[in-house]
């Protein structure tokens, strides 16, 4: 089992590392990530630069680049075969509804995913996210489930782990993305030389939080596991805007 390591918090990220250490009992595990935190990069490829590969005194590859640039070059250029499997956090935060087109957690996993190999993105729902030892145990559970039973199409999973010890979780869900309402406002401020600036503000509290939704799952103390797919199209919209543009 060879498994590639990503995320968007940066090599240096205590998520990472948690997950590298937990991951390690299952298989292989290469780490490439970026060399700064680049959370909020979504699916972005460097295009106007080179990329370098650095090697860290961990053993971590760090890379100038996104969470997507990371897996890609890992993918399409470190190794000889595909790996067996890319995950990517621990995140340092939840990725429920909308986070999902923003992260780059996500990010890093979808290329895996759209370079042909099963992904997993792996988020803590927590805002100081100092304890990794219970979701690291998730994703090891995760990844020892695809080594004993394969999954037989691609797959891209979104899991989200609440913050409590792991003999607390009550189990895992299968769900869908919830929604969050509009993001909050811009956050201004002046620098030192007299500039205004703006900080973008928070995500929105969850909107569409019900039953069935990844919020929901969390909220009762569940570990939530969403399928996903990246073909975008509308199809329930595809005849109203036909009728409409014949009109
Ligand atoms: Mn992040």
């Amino acid at each position: 089992m060879r498994i590639l390591l990503s995320n968007d918090d940066g090599y240096f990220a205590p998520g990472l590392a948690a997950l590298a250490a937990a991951l390690r009992e299952v298989g292989d595990v290469t780490v490439v990530a970026p060399e700064r935190d680049r959370s909020g990069a979504s699916n972005s490829l460097t295009l106007d630069r080179p990329l370098s590969l650095r090697k860290a005194e961990n053993g971590f590859y760090f890379v100038n680049g996104t969470p997507t640039d990371c897996v890609h070059l890992a993918v399409t250029g470190m190794f000889e075969h595909l790996p067996d499997m890319v995950v990517s956090g621990i995140n340092h935060g939840a990725n429920m509804g909308d986070d999902t087109i923003y992260s780059g957690t996500v990010a890093a996993a979808t290329e895996g995913y759209l370079l042909g190999v099963p992904s997993i993105a792996i988020s803590l729902v927590s805002k100081e996210a100092s304890d990794f030892t219970s979701a690291a145990r998730v994703a090891r559970d995760l990844a020892e489930r695809f080594v004993r039973v394969p999954f037989r199409d691609p797959v891209l999973l979104n899991v989200n782990i609440p913050d409590r010890p792991y003999p607390e979780l009550r189990g895992v869900r299968v769900t869908r993305l919830g929604k969050r309402h509009r993001a909050e406002q811009v956050v201004r401020s002046v620098t030192p030389r007299g500039e205004t600036v703006y900080w973008i503000g928070a995500a929105g509290k969850a909107a569409d939080a019900g039953e069935g939704t990844d919020f929901h799952a969390v909220e009762q103390g569940f570990v939530s596991v969403t399928p996903l797919q990246i073909d975008l199209t509308h199809t329930v919209q595809t005849a109203a805007v036909s009728d409409w543009l014949h009109k």
